[in-house]
């Protein structure tokens, strides 16, 4: 079915052309209609599904059908629970509203600095992305009126909450009018997210397009068990040095994890960097901008400085640290396999962490399918009563499904210094609303990744050197 069928402004059809958007995705086949008819929507998309289009294109078009008062305040107001995340829609409205003339968006986030903020929020604005944190700030100083809003949309409205957000939803949405349509984007519509969505939703209309239970059919999903750290990091290695490997988001469980993995893997040759919340927004910016266009190969992350990250170059999602929660796999992995391409998701883990593996299974009905690589098996072996039924033992292969060799077997007992993270994870109490100081040594030299060598990142490397070079 083509865009065409689903009754869109000329000027947001022709945008999403240029976009190269052949057909809608599920979500927007099902959100777009039903938000057009002017219902609440309550949504369950998972990441990675074209839910931005789903709730910015029948936003847009009912901006062109209704256009605000020449001086009139915000009109379209997408409240999300990152940073990264909120410039991600931002960008993606840009794209859709290409066809519009003057569309004016404006971002309001944490970390920034708040001159910008003001002078674009003195000006119209038709749409205004925000994190709760800020906004409120700006509420609060009496410098951006929202009693002109026609759209609210509230993406990754559990995040929102699990980062402590529900206060400040509650007091924006509070100063919204009561006519405005409401869509709420969730990974999940139970408990605490159902509930948000009876204080603020009217009537709406629930559409479960895939939720964390959707299998994620392009992306691989592969469980590996290492012995120890020592394990755990060859094996990263291993599938880092993969052929296929285009781009890898590398996911530790704490900000110095995320740090002296990165060091690592610069010592070792590869372009590294890390993304974390303790930096602040110019250095994550200048770290994403180096993602998308090429200039870092590994990106090591955590949980909440990830989330929203839309980058079509990565191949690979690897979970080197288990999430804490189990719906952050799912946010993990849907870093790669963007826009429908394939993507590769391993995770590696210890058999004392299997538990936790469960749990990840549990939340997504689904089996993850344990491998082996050659040369790299872990020596413990899962017992017998803790093996799902139905889990078979097999080599990861990527796209291809080809045995791979292992280049880092033959120094597999070379001793790996502790990447271990300090406890403590990266989710903030209050989310954005700190502006963190600057706190984060930057990567290589000069800031810039380590300098490509004739095999583009990779330093050749003899292969008993698995271990060498670690602190
Ligand atoms: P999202 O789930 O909104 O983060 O979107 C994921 C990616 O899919 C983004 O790169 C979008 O630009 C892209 N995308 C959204 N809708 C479509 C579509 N109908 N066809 C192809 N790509 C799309």
């Amino acid at each position: 079915m083509s865009f065409d069928t689903l009754a869109l402004h000329p000027a947001l059809l022709s945008a999403v052309n240029k976009a190269g958007f052949t057909e809608p995705t599920p979500v927007q086949l099902q959100a777009i209609p039903a938000a057009l008819e002017g219902s609440d929507l309550m949504v369950s998309a998972q990441t990675g599904s074209g839910k931005t289009a789903a709730f910015m294109l029948p936003s847009l078009h009912r901006l062109l059908e209704n256009p605000p008062a020449k001086n009139s305040g915000v009109s379209i107001l997408v409240l999300t629970p990152t940073r990264e995340l909120a410039l991600q829609v931002a960008q993606n409205v840009k794209l859709l509203g290409t066809g519009m003339r003057d569309l004016r968006v404006a971002v309001v986030v944490g970390g920034m600095p708040y001159g910008a903020q003001i002078k674009s929020l003195s000006r119209r604005v038709d749409v205004l992305v925000a994190t709760p944190g800020r906004l409120i700030d700006h509420l609060q100083s009496g410098r951006v009126k929202l009693n002109t809003v026609q759209t609210l949309v509230l993406d990754e409205a559990d995040r929102m909450l699990d980062m402590g957000f529900i206060d400040d939803i509650h007091a924006i949405v509070a100063k919204t009018p009561r006519t405005r349509q409401t869509l709420l984007f969730s990974a999940t519509l139970e408990d605490t997210v159902s509930r948000l969505a009876k204080d603020m939703l009217n009537e709406p209309k629930r559409i479960e397009v895939s939720g964390h239970k959707s299998r994620h059919e392009n992306i691989t999903q592969t469980l590996l068990y290492a012995d120890d750290d020592s394990h755990k990091r060859r094996l990263l290695d291993h599938l880092l040095r993969d052929a296929d490997m285009n781009q890898a988001i590398v996911f530790t469980a704490t900000k110095r994890g995320a740090e002296l993995l990165a060091d690592d893997l610069r010592d070792e040759g590869f372009a590294a960097r890390s993304l974390h919340g303790d930096m602040n927004q110019r250095q994550r910016n200048h770290t994403l901008g180096l993602l998308q266009r090429g200039g870092i190969r590994v990106l090591v992350a955590t949980d909440v400085a990830a989330r929203g990250i839309d980058v079509k170059g990565i191949s690979h999602a690897i979970n080197y640290d288990l999430p804490m929660q189990a719906e952050d796999y799912t946010h993990r992995i849907g870093r790669t396999g963007r826009a429908g391409q394939q993507g590769a998701a391993f995770t590696l883990a210890t058999h004392s962490e299997h538990h936790k593996v469960r749990r990840i299974e549990r939340f997504t009905e689904q089996t993850i399918d344990v491998a082996e690589i050659p040369g790299l098996e872990p020596v413990k072996k899962l017992s017998p009563k803790k093996k799902r039924p139905g889990s078979s033992s097999r080599r990861p292969g990527g796209f291809s499904g080809k045995p791979r060799r292992s280049n880092a077997a033959a120094g597999a007992s070379a001793g790996r210094g502790d990447t271990r993270p300090s406890r403590g994870g990266d989710r903030p109490a209050r989310g954005d609303r700190s502006d963190r100081g600057d706190r984060h040594a930057p990567a290589g030299a000069n800031g810039r990744p380590a300098r490509p060598n004739s095999r583009g990142d990779r330093k050749p490397r003899p292969a008993n050197h698995a271990g060498a070079g670690m602190r």
